[in-house]
């Protein structure tokens, strides 16, 4: 199996996928095993007894119809090289905030409505799995994109003319989880993880459901003074509120939604810097793509080219898995 760790750079990586035949014959042998191990499923049907033809593709004995390694991965129905295909998932997974379609077309030499269009499926991929909750200490918030003022802190803004109006804005609903990782030299860092989305707006009958989903009984929950949040008590949770409206920011040192509203500001970089204006239709894939840096930052860029690699073929290795892997660890 290929060993994914050696992939700690462009250069590394390009040169061992030097061709066509070696980017299908890895995803050959990461979806079905390599040797006598290998066991090729077909992706019609389901069907276990498949062999290899002359031409490389496979052939199902079962329902008899014939697939390349490409068939249900999001290589499949393109022309593109495998070899321009890992190149842009290394890119997409190593820019911490983000590519422009612009960048891309210029670094693999495509047209830049192709390489909008290979955002768009890689973006796909980064969709957050609704399996995953939060416990412990969890930050919500919500913000509201577009308009000028979108982005400006509650004390900068004009009364009246911005805030929670939905009219001209887009309500965004984030959840973040206080948590620790190990890092290298074996110590406990501090590190979150956000699971945000779009939402129709921001009443109590919204967010309650959203939170009851996600977020276990019996834990502590921050937020701002929205009306919103006045049941969570009712509703098994600790809730701490910090009064924005009154200019706090911190109360007792733990009571803050400090942490969400940087992921917010990350969020806010990677649109303006990089995809400058965003459709509401389109919204939510760039809410997950910004998710999806944030819960992996901490990630080496192998690992993240690995998952990325796995999530394209359809094996939707969730990044909870290695964080589970190393909860265990520690
Ligand atoms: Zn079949």
């Amino acid at each position: 199996m290929i060993d994914f760790k050696q992939f700690d750079s462009l250069i590394s990586m390009t040169s061992y996928f030097n061709s066509e035949e070696v980017c299908k014959q890895a995803i050959i042998e990461t979806r079905w095993g390599i040797g006598e191990e290998q066991d090729v499923v077909c992706p019609y049907c389901g069907g276990h007894h498949c062999v290899t033809r002359k031409d490389g593709k496979f052939r199902c004995n079962h329902c008899k119809r014939n697939f390349s390694c490409k068939v249900g991965t999001i290589f499949e129905d393109t022309n593109l090289s495998l070899q321009k295909w890992f190149i842009a998932m290394y890119l997409i997974s190593s820019h911490k905030k983000g590519i422009s379609s612009c960048q891309l077309a210029r670094d693999i030499k495509v047209t830049q409505k192709t390489a909008w269009y290979m955002l768009h499926k890689v973006r796909a991929l980064l969709a957050q799995d609704d399996a995953e909750g939060f416990c412990g200490e969890i930050e919500c918030d919500e913000v509201y994109i577009g308009g000028k003022e979108k982005w400006k802190h509650q004390s900068m803004r004009t009364p009246h003319t911005q805030g929670r109006s939905t009219k001209t804005k887009t309500p965004v609903f984030g959840m973040m989880e206080r948590s620790e990782i190990e890092n290298e030299k074996g110590e406990m860092e501090y590190m979150s993880y956000v699971r945000a989305m779009v939402v129709e707006n921001t009443n109590r009958d919204t967010i309650m459901p959203i939170i009851s989903q996600f977020i276990e009984e019996g834990s502590t929950v921050f937020t701002d003074e929205l009306n919103s949040y006045n049941q969570l008590s009712t509703m098994g949770y600790y809730h701490k509120i910090c009064n924005h409206g009154a200019l706090q920011y911190v109360v007792d040192g733990e009571t803050y939604t400090n942490n969400i509203e940087g992921f917010w500001s990350h969020f806010r970089r990677m649109i303006s810097g990089c995809y400058h204006d965003v459709s509401d239709e389109h919204l939510q894939s760039y809410i997950d793509e910004a998710v999806y840096r944030w819960n992996t930052r901490k990630a080496s860029q192998s690992e993240r080219f690995e998952d990325m690699f796995s999530k394209s073929i359809g094996l939707i290795k969730q990044w909870c898995d290695i964080r589970v892997g190393l909860e265990e660890i520690a």
